[in-house]
């Protein structure tokens, strides 16, 4: 998934909660959400190929323990907020875990790392297409590549469209208030 549709599932998520928590704590859930959907995909500076970019940011474990130290940490400095950020954090990266795994092309996820190495993914994948670097995700052939499974590709613009509408909707409201 293109880091734009991980920003955009981000926003959905953090949107989901909206109702549920007053404005101040909304929004820095949302913005740990977002920050945090995107965040995982840093591993891609440091490959040299798509099809090798998931490194142990692409894994359950290091959130879990990630999310853990952050959530006893911020017992001690911020008491008042630390479960809603380490339940950002967490929200944000298993995200972004959930949606590469259902929209992996090339490299899937290894859920059950250390334990077992094994890479998961809903569709079946052509690492030999992901020998491209990063930078060149945008362009031919990798592009035409990424558009082959119709259906996929459909879901990522489609939750992209639906972020976009949201945060319309969202300022729409806002403003009417
Ligand atoms: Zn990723």
């Amino acid at each position: 998934m293109f880091i734009i549709s991980h920003a955009a599932h981000g926003y959905l998520a953090g949107a989901a909660i909206q109702s549920r928590y007053s404005v101040s704590y909304f929004k820095l859930f949302l913005w740990l959400c977002i920050s945090f959907s995107v965040f995982p995909d840093i591993d891609g500076v440091f490959s040299p190929t798509v099809a090798g970019h998931h490194s142990v940011l692409h894994t359950p474990i290091f959130w879990i323990i990630a999310c853990s130290i952050i959530y006893v940490l911020g017992r001690k400095y911020y008491p008042t907020k630390n479960t809603l950020i380490a339940l950002g954090v967490f929200s944000g990266a298993f995200m972004h875990l959930l949606t590469d795994w259902i929209t992996a092309r090339t490299v899937g996820i290894q859920w059950f790392y250390p334990l077992l190495k094994t890479d998961y993914y809903l569709y079946p994948i052509s690492p030999d297409q992901g020998q491209v670097s990063v930078y060149e995700m945008l362009m031919n052939p990798y592009w035409s590549f990424y558009m082959e499974n119709k259906l996929l590709f459909g879901f990522e613009v489609g939750v992209n469209f639906l972020a976009v509408f949201l945060i319309i909707y969202n300022i729409y409201k806002q403003q009417r208030k």
